[in-house]
């Protein structure tokens, strides 16, 4: 059964038990990290997945806490011997900054690097990202502080949609990207500039008529506040989970 697995949960300030928030989505053929922090080596060997087996990367933006594990990444795959190619995703204003810093880094110089395809998305509602034997995926801009992109996963096997707003304000694109998905899972940064509180994540998962509701990239340690899950209860009727660390969803 294809599955998701949160690798990381906090907003940008990671915590002891909560990293900045990125996850795995993994299926039997293809395996496909959306953003990349911290030491994801190590975190994917924590979650029991193979780094190596990883075929595809998304990335939703290029704030620090969603991209700065790649060039780690990268060097490591190298480092072990990979030679297949991997798939990167992103739109035009986050893929031309990260070959910028891996060009800081040297890349172009590291001998029998394997190949990296980079696929620059249109800044477009449900602009077309892969369609494979296994997962049909979409991204829409949403309204974060940078471009910034929500994921729509189309699961073939299992007929189940899952949508990520990613960090956003509430907004529009979210709720017809989210449109009638089984899973939702939505940012709770707070009620601030580029983000949403618990209580609006409700708002935007009661409009997108979605079945369940994971609130994910709020604040932890000693900024967490508040009862999340009470607090999206208000707007949304359907159950509410707060996703955790290494938290399995089936898709
Ligand atoms: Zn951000």
């Amino acid at each position: 059964m294809p599955k998701v697995i949160i690798l990381g949960s906090s907003n940008a300030v990671p915590s002891k038990d909560h990293e900045n928030t990125h996850m795995v989505i993994v299926g039997r053929h293809r395996t496909i990290l959306v953003d990349c922090v911290s030491n994801p080596v190590v975190r994917l060997e924590q979650a029991g997945v193979d780094f190596n087996d990883l075929t595809d990367i998304v990335i939703t933006h290029f704030h620090p806490d969603h991209v700065s594990g790649i060039p780690l990444l990268l060097m490591d795959m190298w480092l072990m011997g990979r030679t297949k190619p991997i798939n990167i995703y992103g739109l035009h204003y986050t893929l031309d900054r990260l070959e910028s810093l891996m060009g800081f880094y040297g890349w172009a110089e590291w001998p029998n690097f394997f190949s990296v395809g980079f696929f620059r998305l249109p800044e477009s509602e449900m602009a077309f990202v892969m369609d494979n034997e296994e997962f049909k995926i979409f991204s829409s801009p949403v309204h974060h502080m940078i471009p910034t992109i929500g994921l729509r996963v189309e699961c073939k096997p299992s007929g189940r949609v899952l949508a990520y707003s990613c960090d956003t304000e509430p907004c529009e694109q979210t709720v017809r990207l989210a449109g009638g998905a089984d899973i939702l899972i939505h940012e709770a940064g707070g009620n601030s500039y580029g983000h949403s509180s618990a209580e609006q994540a409700g708002e935007i998962a009661t409009q997108a008529e979605v079945g369940k509701l994971y609130l994910i990239h709020y604040p932890t340690g000693r900024f967490a506040q508040g009862n999340l899950k009470e607090e999206a209860g208000k707007t949304f009727l359907g159950d509410v989970i707060v996703a955790t660390d290494f938290m399995t969803i089936e898709i």
